[in-house]
């Protein structure tokens, strides 16, 4: 059931998909690939650029769905837009030059050749519905295979979409499907089904290592995508306003629903009370309202749950240093805060997946790496420092897929993204984004004389 997250409104419901389905989906997309797979280079990689201009003419309309089933503020659903098109024609271009190599041996030609997996299961959360659901598909399709994707349960319709759009554009019947319904039944069917290749999945940690587990049962190859819990580092010789005026966009947008969320903020002790002044302004400042509209910048939360979730964390009136607005009325709203790390607190260790940060101050650079680190995450992280040499230093010691400087961006489409430790396993995105959608194949091929 697809239900608008700031009017509360019913927006669809979307039939699930029975594991026999799943199983007629696995056969056609089967015979699909394999004729995809035997097309010449150019011909797929102009399929898929065929498919990122179709998407860029219906780019409005999938914002606009992307606001109604997950609430996303206008402005951040024609960014995702793009990044879809822009990853369709990223991963066009990557298919003439998926390439094995020749390596030199005795007596004879030994070569390497990169071959599609086959059929791969994508299995996409509902916080970045579209994109996300495009980091497996795009590179998946360009490198010679079929897709299946399971969206989210409440978040269906971007999807279904993109699906009808690879058909305009001329991608074969069955060659991406979508299956929408429930994790544990049409997810499951997907996984156990031994005509899928490779699993993708992006979400929960906790549902990650359950994927995992599946998989290994028949060393199934599986690329995860979990949850983070990331810091955003402020030393003390920083543009202290940047820092500040920076900060709410990186724990709010997206309502905090951002696995690349930085709402651990760590502020070198000297500028503590400094910093948390200028903070507060500026998450005034981060207009929260209706997500139709262009000047919003943090919507409500995805649903009702998710709004439960988040005040088990951290109900409403707990005493919080700054607490934003949220409007009255229907809608799954909820404040921004930012609350004193306290020793052993949920909020300060898990990940609360809402629009709430925690704060502490650190001493110097040693004690700052040692609190980043001190999580069982590593997804991304930002470090705020005018010195060159301590933000690469810093950079290469917290353990984390992505690191920015001065910044909080975490996501290119042309660099590579994922995360250390419990934070998921392999990258998607960038150079490689291909390859991991394929076997290396070597063929030594024998030039001794037949005697
Ligand atoms: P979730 O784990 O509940 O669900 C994700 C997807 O898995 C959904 O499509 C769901 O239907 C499906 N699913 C659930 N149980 C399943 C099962 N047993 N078998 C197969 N599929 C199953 O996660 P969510 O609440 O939708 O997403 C939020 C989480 O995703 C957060 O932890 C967030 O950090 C993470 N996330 C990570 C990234 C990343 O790139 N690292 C990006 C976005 C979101």
């Amino acid at each position: 059931m697809v239900v608008n997250p700031a009017t509360e409104e019913l927006v669809a419901k979307v039939p699930a998909t029975t594991p026999g389905e799943v199983h007629a989906a696995v056969v056609r997309a089967t015979a699909a690939q394999t004729a995809w797979a035997a097309l010449a280079p150019a011909d797929r990689a102009r399929t898929l650029r065929r498919f990122a201009a179709v998407v860029d003419a219906h780019s409005e309309e999938l914002a606009v769905l992307e606001v109604a089933e997950a609430g996303h503020p206008l402005g951040n659903a024609r960014w995702e837009a793009g990044n879809v098109r822009d990853l369709l024609d990223y991963s066009a271009g990557g298919v003439e030059r998926l390439t094995g190599s020749q390596i030199p041996v005795a007596g004879g030609v030994n070569l390497t050749f990169a071959e599609p997996l086959g059929v791969v299961a994508v299995i996409a959360p509902w916080n970045f519905p579209m994109p996300v659901a495009a980091w497996g598909t795009a590179p998946a399709l360009a490198a010679g295979n079929a897709v299946l994707l399971k969206p989210a349960e409440t978040t269906p319709l971007t999807a279904l979409r993109l699906a009808e759009l690879g058909l305009e554009a001329g991608l074969p019947e069955g060659l991406f499907q979508v299956l929408p319904g429930e994790g544990p039944v049409t997810g499951t069917a997907l996984v156990e089904h031994p005509g899928v290749a490779k699993v993708v999945f992006t979400g929960s940690t906790a549902v990650g290592k359950q994927i995992m587990a599946r998989c290994a049962a028949s060393v199934k190859p599986v690329t995860l995508e979990l949850g983070g819990k990331s810091p955003n580092i402020v030393f003390a010789d920083a543009d202290l306003e940047r820092a500040a005026a920076a900060a709410p966009g990186s724990f709010l947008d997206n309502t905090g629903q951002d696995c690349c969320a930085r709402s651990r903020i760590l502020v070198q002790r000297s500028v503590y009370d400094r910093f948390l002044a200028l903070l507060e302004p500026a998450v005034h400042a981060f207009t929260v309202g209706d997500p139709a509209d262009e000047a919003t910048a943090m919507g409500p939360l995805a649903s009702a749950r998710q709004r439960a979730r988040v005040r088990s964390y951290v109900p409403e009136d707990a005493p919080a240093l700054i607490r934003g607005r949220a409007p009255e009325g229907p809608g799954f709203w909820y404040p921004a805060t930012v609350l004193e790390a306290a020793p052993g607190e949920r909020a300060a260790v898990e990940e609360v997946f809402g629009p709430v940060a925690v704060i502490a101050p650190f001493e110097d650079e040693a004690d700052a790496v040692r609190l980043a680190n001190d999580t069982e995450y590593g997804l991304s992280g930002s470090l705020w420092t005018r010195d060159g040499a301590r933000a690469l230093r810093v950079s290469r010691a917290v353990a984390a897929g992505n690191l920015s400087v001065n910044s909080h961006s975490s996501v290119r489409y042309s660099t590579p993204f994922g995360g250390y430790k419990q934070s998921g396993l392999g990258r998607e995105l960038g150079p490689g984004a291909l390859a991991a959608f394929t076997e290396t194949k070597n063929v030594f091929i024998s030039t001794e004389e037949s005697q």
